[in-house]
């Protein structure tokens, strides 16, 4: 069986540790549920589901048949006969994660389930718990031999993956104590997205657009992923972590290692893996003056109306919090192909409108032809631009004549947008990567050199931004971030593409 080709009807246990957690009720049962109606997971899987908490098995049951229903739209899902069937497979076991013997329990509960589904020693430990306890539960999975000799072993883990490289290492090190790198699966639910896994199609699929994805058409790369709301009730995680840590060291470096890769030989784990790692090695890491002047940081105030609160008043963050929720910062990459092209990322909290957006800002044409015609016109820049959520599509900008009598030129939008009907059959994040795990295909999962290096980029930042107290807030909730995020552009004489209005 080749890399990333489907199976049908696989056979598995799933332990997953933090089964009483947001996580598994929100994500992880609507996931595996689907997963079940398409017929992937048949008769042969079972899920033992752990946390500290006293469930009994049928409790759990209902919990997880809620969680289908809050997920799906038909009504009467949760009473359907395939998901009382499919809950059913479903065993819970109390275990605290720190307590030797549970583990001891719970390999005798895997141990008899394997044989009632024939699950062959498959075995699929997903840990939706804090990254404090992964080297825990790893090590114990080990030594507590839950680990099968006969079949397969993968470890699925969430971010955060550390705090810097130190910390990431150290994770990774207690990990790797039990679990080999082919079998550790890291999440970023950004590889997962629909929208990010075309990027290789669009690049690598295309003549025309693959021969223009270089230094000499490319003038810059940008890439926004906006949030309308603020921090919500994740304060408390929130204040440990920051938008550098929440999204750019993962889902944004994620990003550009897609857009700034070289071509690989092939479509494979392996083969993007190699490139990705190159393109990530290939991004400048800054010295401590270059990252203050490259990198941007802002903190969300009120909005203009003072309804909404600011970000040191939300509950649970501090009054006088250095946290930011806000980043804008510009990368230069000296990959083959793309040296000397900027890249810009942007990612914030409370900003104009919800959007993930890349856009591909191509140079000005050397020579404009039409300067001297009676209109005099301007050209505008071809853009091409990805919508990645809650839009999914492309937008093309060209340049047309404008219809009117002398030879004007205008640009216009050539525009390609998933339809919701279209939208609804794309499998959602978690059931693609879940599904890539049941059938050994690591190519959207993290590799432990693409984190490693990811952390060497912004532990810069970090590290030079700790040093200093931050004039927050210092951008009004409702707006696309502080003045200095414009700055960023405006001296190099651009403008961010995408400019919404609240
Ligand atoms: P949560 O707090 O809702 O759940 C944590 C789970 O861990 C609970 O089931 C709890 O009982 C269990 N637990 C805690 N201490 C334990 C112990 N000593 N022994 C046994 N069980 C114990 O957290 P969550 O939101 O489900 O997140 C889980 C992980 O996933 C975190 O690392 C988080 O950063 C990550 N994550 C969550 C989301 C999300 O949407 N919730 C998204 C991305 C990443």
């Amino acid at each position: 069986m080749k890399e990333g080709q489907t199976k049908m009807a696989q056979s598995a246990l799933f332990i997953i540790f933090g089964g009483t957690g947001d996580l598994a009720y929100r994500k992880l049962y609507p996931s595996l549920f689907r997963l079940y109606e398409k017929g992937y997971l048949k008769d042969d899987f079972a899920v033992i589901g752990t946390a500290r908490r006293p469930w009994t098995d049928e409790h759990y049951h209902e919990v997880v048949m809620n969680a289908i229903a809050d997920d799906g739209h038909e009504s009467d899902r949760t009473n359907s006969e395939l998901a009382h069937k499919f809950a059913s497979h479903f065993y819970y076991q109390s275990h605290n994660v720190n307590d030797t013997e549970h583990y001891v329990a719970l390999r005798n509960l895997a141990d008899k389930l394997d044989a009632k589904y024939n699950l062959k020693g498959n075995r699929i430990y997903y840990l939706a718990m804090a990254p404090r306890f992964f080297g825990t539960i790893a090590g114990h999975l080990k030594s507590e031999k839950l680990i099968t000799d006969h079949g397969y072993n993968r470890l699925i883990i969430e971010k955060p993956f550390g705090r810097d490289l130190q910390t990431a290492k150290d994770l990774n090190d207690a990990i790797s104590a039990a679990f080999s790198e082919e079998q550790i699966y890291r999440i970023d639910h950004y590889l997962g997205k629909e929208a990010i896994q075309s990027i290789a199609a669009l690049r690598f699929g295309n003549e025309v657009i693959g021969s223009l994805w270089n230094k000499a058409h490319i003038d810059n790369i940008q890439i926004t992923l906006a949030e309308s709301l603020g921090v919500e009730e994740r304060a408390g995680y929130y204040e440990t972590a920051g938008a550098l840590r929440d999204m750019v060291q993962n889902h944004i470096l994620q990003i550009v290692s897609l857009l700034t890769m070289e071509e690989p030989k092939a479509y494979t784990a392996s083969e993007l893996r190699d490139r990705k790692v190159e393109a990530l090695r290939n991004i400048k890491i800054y010295s401590p003056e270059e990252a203050l002047q490259n990198f941007v940081r802002g903190q969300y105030g009120e909005d203009a109306d003072h309804e909404q609160l600011d970000y040191r008043h939300e509950e649970g963050t501090d009054e006088n919090s250095q946290i930011e929720t806000f980043v804008a910062g510009k990368l230069e990459t000296e990959s083959p192909s793309l040296a000397g092209v900027p890249i810009y990322v942007r990612t914030g909290k409370r900003l104009a409108q919800k959007s993930t957006q890349i856009s591909i800002v191509f140079k000005d044409l050397k020579q404009n032809i039409f300067a001297n015609s009676e209109s005099d016109t301007k050209l505008a820049q071809n853009v091409l631009t990805l919508f990645i959520e809650p839009d999914q599509g492309y937008r093309f900008d060209i340049n047309v004549k404008s219809g009117e009598q002398s030879y004007g030129v205008m640009p216009i939008h050539l525009d390609y947008h998933k339809s919701a009907a279209k939208k609804a059959k794309v499998p959602e994040a978690y059931e693609k990567l879940i599904h890539d795990a049941l059938d050994g295909n690591r190519t959207n999962f993290a590799h432990w050199h693409e984190v490693a290096q990811a952390w060497r980029i912004v532990d810069v930042v970090r590290k030079t931004w700790d040093k200093q107290d931050a004039d927050f807030p210092n951008y009004v909730s409702g707006t696309m971030g502080p003045e200095a995020a414009e700055e960023l552009l405006r001296r190099d004489h651009r403008t961010w593409v995408y400019n919404p209005k609240r």
